[in-house]
């Protein structure tokens, strides 16, 4: 079974948000854990959450993906900025696993001076004073394209972060295709070289999710603009081959492209039709 969705609004709340993925012909989404560019965020009624828990069940969904505010820098060294992304984190971990989703994603963030070494050192602490031990949730980092002093660029960043934390376990990774290409691994030329090389770092069970997205910027650039799939200089057939692979198949993808609810609809349809696959 494929299973893929795309970013989605939670403006008219969670149930709302789950009928929207069967209307576009979807079987997961991506929501943010609160407001991604500020603190605030809704507390859901009981009603609401068994609404959206029914949706999902009937129509039976693959796994669901929160996605942490881009505002939150655990790998900041100063304070403010940090003491904010340790709340952030904490509540959120908790808040996404209680209301079901299976993953929580979030940008390791930028050591803006400290030092790679300094603000790996601050993400696992963060992470530790979030992570308990007893969630469901699993907590992914994202592959970043390393723009300014942004950690996460490297997949042995990555595995820094969750070597250093209490509970590697609930530690995975999300792979997004526009980030990996502009961070300098060739999906297009090599994908098969890339996946051989995340799984020498990382192991590729630790992949969680995928996020698809064509990227505007050229390869190595280190530039985190998003294209429309076909629309970018990855291209159709190498996103297509992302989607093949067999050990990527069976993960859940999530498209983050510029474009509408309608636009997600079609971009949906076609990749459907491309891979002869059904959700
Ligand atoms: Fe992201
Ligand atoms: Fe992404
Ligand atoms: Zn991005």
């Amino acid at each position: 079974m494929l299973t893929i969705g795309t970013h989605m609004s939670i403006a008219k709340g969670l149930a709302k948000t789950a009928e929207n993925v069967v209307w576009m012909g979807a079987n997961t989404m991506q929501i943010f854990s609160r407001n991604p560019r500020g603190s605030n965020y809704k507390v859901y009624s009981k009603q609401e959450i068994e609404a959206f828990q029914k949706i999902r069940k009937e129509n039976s969904f693959g796994a669901l993906l929160a996605h942490a505010p881009y505002t939150m820098n655990l790998a900041s060294g100063q304070e403010r900025v940090y003491e904010f992304a340790c709340t952030v984190i904490r509540e959120d971990i908790a808040r996404m696993d209680e209301i079901g989703m299976e993953n929580l994603v979030f940008h390791p963030g930028s050591h803006t001076g400290i030092g790679i070494e300094r603000g790996i050192e601050n993400i696992i602490r963060g992470l530790d004073q979030a992570i308990m031990g007893k969630e469901k949730i699993t907590v992914l980092l994202e592959t970043m394209t390393g723009k300014g002093t942004e950690v996460g660029a490297r997949f042995e960043e990555l595995k820094a972060i969750r070597d250093g934390v209490k509970h590697p376990e609930r530690i995975g990774i999300c792979l997004d295709t526009c980030h990996v290409f502009a961070a300098g691994y060739d999906i297009v030329n090599d994908l098969e070289g890339v996946i051989k090389e995340f799984d020498r770092v990382l192991g590729i069970e630790l992949l969680k999710a995928v996020h698809l997205n064509d990227s505007m910027m050229p390869f190595a650039s280190h530039k985190d603009r998003h294209a429309a799939i076909g629309e970018g200089v990855i291209g159709m057939e190498a996103l297509l081959a992302v989607m093949r692979h067999p050990l990527l198949k069976e993960l859940p993808f999530y498209l983050e492209t510029p474009l509408d609810d309608q636009g997600h609809k079609e971009e949906i349809r076609m990749l459907k039709e491309e891979l002869g696959r059904k959700i």
